[in-house]
């Protein structure tokens, strides 16, 4: 869930309101960002991905914010992290994004889907007959 946005950090670029799907922030004075619905947040990072300045602190816990500050988020080490790990921006010549490996495992979750779905359709027909009998 989004902590924090680092006041000292954000340029007002605007960039992480525009990029958040659910509508958790908005634009402050100075168009700083601010965290308007906390509770809505999804934990889904975009907002760290598109933050030019690393001004903002998405923590993992989806369910309930843990209350870390802006000193605790400068302190942890990993305010933009997320963007130089996925080679978003200024990063892409020195970490490759890796996302295009996620296609082999949609592609086996697919399978797999495939398979239950064949072994669900193929008892159905019997399961009906004795509801019959
Ligand atoms: S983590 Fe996702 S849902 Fe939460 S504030 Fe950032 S962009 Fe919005
Ligand atoms: S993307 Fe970053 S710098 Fe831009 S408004 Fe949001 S927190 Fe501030």
């Amino acid at each position: 869930m989004i902590e924090v946005v680092i006041d000292a950090r954000c340029n007002g670029c605007g960039d992480c309101v525009d990029a958040c799907p659910s509508d958790v922030l908005e634009a402050g004075p100075g168009g700083k960002a601010v965290i308007a619905r906390q509770a809505d947040c999804q934990t889904c990072l975009l907002c760290e991905l598109y933050c030019p300045a690393d001004a903002l602190f998405v923590w993992p816990d989806c369910e309930a914010p843990v209350g870390i500050t802006a000193q605790q988020a400068l302190a942890s080490g990993q305010l933009g992290a997320f963007r130089r790990d996925s080679g978003w921006g200024e990063h892409a010549a020195s970490f490759t994004n890796q996302h295009w490996r996620m296609g082999s495992i949609f592609e086996r979750a697919r399978l797999q889907a495939m398979e239950i779905a064949a072994a669900r359709n193929s008892t159905e027909p019997l399961q009906a007959e004795e509801n019959v009998r």
